[in-house]
């Protein structure tokens, strides 16, 4: 134990739990990289006026929840509390938009901060792998990139999720509904807050997770019911691939999500095994973003799944990934002699590509095997002078407990053949 513990509402990744995390998030990144989307990396703190233009000035995120700072030279920073709206500045700032053809795919996995109330699966530090297609309109790229985190899902071996979605309609539609929900809204018995949010984000108050707020929203005008045709016709082919891709969903017409920038398509992810923190992952198609940020227009759409969340859901439904151990040989010398011809053997055996750990310090044959098998590896190869003296080694198979003698000079090319 030092002095210091992680800060409150964070935790440390260790092996072998780690090894899941990495696990999970090669697995939702995985379809990704096999759909065209390239890699993306932003820096973990940016301009604050890009999340509260691009975010939206009157979410959670925004208001409550972003971590900032003022840098010694003035700048007025914040620790990213989420993806989209970094990746789409990168996005424009390189001029993807312009070289190529579109969408610019990207896919990103990093780290985000949010300064909540810690609970379970709700952190201040957390992790997403995320995918933004930018700057193409088409229902097939919203249902691709539905269908592609519901292949990361059960790729995973997860059953227990849903997929919920929804229309938030365009500039078109949008303002109409706007206006007759806040009509119906401000009838309604509400605190200051509440009212404040119906003249900024009316839409958002829908989301209110208080049963004697939802009480009340019984009746309220639906957006369904105002999207405009060319909303309607957009949904419904998002629909139809949706179905034709054998992925299923759920309509609700409740979801409207925690961003400003969403226009149609909205979905979410969420997993009945995790309490109150059920959202796994969440996105939607942003068309007005790109401008919100003084950019072109840029119709888009993209996702950002929890990798803690999904860790928490494979619990949930007693999931245990299948993770190879990582050592596939350990070298276990007996003498200061063997000490250094295994030791080059090792870095021999690792040059050739096969993943070798050593028995380091001066430890008896029993401890130094006891860290052999607690490594994972299939085989130990141990020496010592008499071996060497015959120029041999000994190789035990840990999971037959047979051992053999076997040349020095074969070794390399023998282990590589058994752990190909
Ligand atoms: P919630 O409604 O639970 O607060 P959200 O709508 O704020 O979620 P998004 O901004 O859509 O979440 O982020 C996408 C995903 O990132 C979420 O579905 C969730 O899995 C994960 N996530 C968001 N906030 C946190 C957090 N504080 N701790 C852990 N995971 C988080
Ligand atoms: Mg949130």
């Amino acid at each position: 134990m030092s002095t210091f513990k992680a800060p409150k509402g964070t935790f440390d990744l260790i092996p072998p739990y780690s090894a899941t995390y990495l696990a999970v998030r090669d697995a939702i990144s995985g379809p990704l990289r096999r759909s065209g989307y390239g890699y993306v990396e932003t820096p973990g703190f940016e301009d604050v006026n890009l999340f509260a233009r691009g975010v939206g000035e009157s979410t959670d995120i925004v208001t409550k929840e972003m971590y900032t700072l003022t840098t010694k030279g003035g700048s007025e920073l914040a620790l990213r509390p989420e993806g989209t709206a970094s990746v789409l500045r990168a996005a424009l700032e390189a001029s993807l938009h312009k070289q190529g053809n579109l969408p610019v795919k990207l896919w990103y996995s990093g780290s985000y901060y949010r300064y909540e109330r810690p609970q379970k699966g709700r952190y201040r530090h957390f992790s997403q792998v995320g995918a933004e297609a930018i700057g193409a309109e088409d229902p097939a790229l919203d249902a691709e990139l539905i269908i592609l985190a519901d292949q990361a899902y059960r790729s995973l071996g997860l059953r227990n999720f849903r997929i919920l979605l929804n229309s938030l309609g365009d500039k078109e539609c949008r303002p109409v509904y706007r206006e007759v929900l806040q009509g119906f809204l401000r009838g309604l018995d509400l605190d200051e807050e509440t009212r404040r949010r119906i003249e900024i984000n009316p839409l958002r108050v829908l989301d209110d997770k208080r049963a004697e707020v939802q009480k009340q929203l019984v009746g309220a005008p639906s957006l369904a019911d105002h999207l405009c045709d060319a909303c309607k016709a957009y949904h419904s082919e998002v629909r139809a691939l949706l179905t034709a891709a054998g992925v299923a969903f759920e309509d609700d017409e409740k979801l409207v999500r925690g961003l400003d920038y969403y226009t149609r398509t909205t979905f979410e992810f969420v997993h009945d095994g995790l309490g109150s923190q059920s959202a796994v992952g969440g996105g939607g198609r942003y068309d007005g973003l790109s401008e919100m940020i003084g950019g072109p227009a840029l119709p888009s759409v993209g996702w950002a799944l929890g990798v803690d969340r999904t860790v928490l859901a494979l619990e949930a439904e007693g999931i245990e990934l299948d993770i190879p151990p990582a050592t596939s040989v350990f070298a276990v010398p007996l003498g200061e002699e063997a000490r250094r011809v295994l030791f080059g053997l090792v870095t021999e055996l690792r040059k050739a590509g096969v993943a070798t750990d050593f028995g380091y310090g001066a430890k008896s044959l029993k401890s130094h095997m006891k860290n052999a098998h607690r490594s994972g590896a299939r085989y130990a190869l141990v020496a010592g002078e008499r071996d060497l003296a015959e120029g041999l080694v000994q190789l035990k198979d840990m999971e037959t407990g047979e051992q053999e003698p076997i040349a020095l000079d074969r070794v390399v090319e023998e282990l590589r053949a058994k752990s190909a």
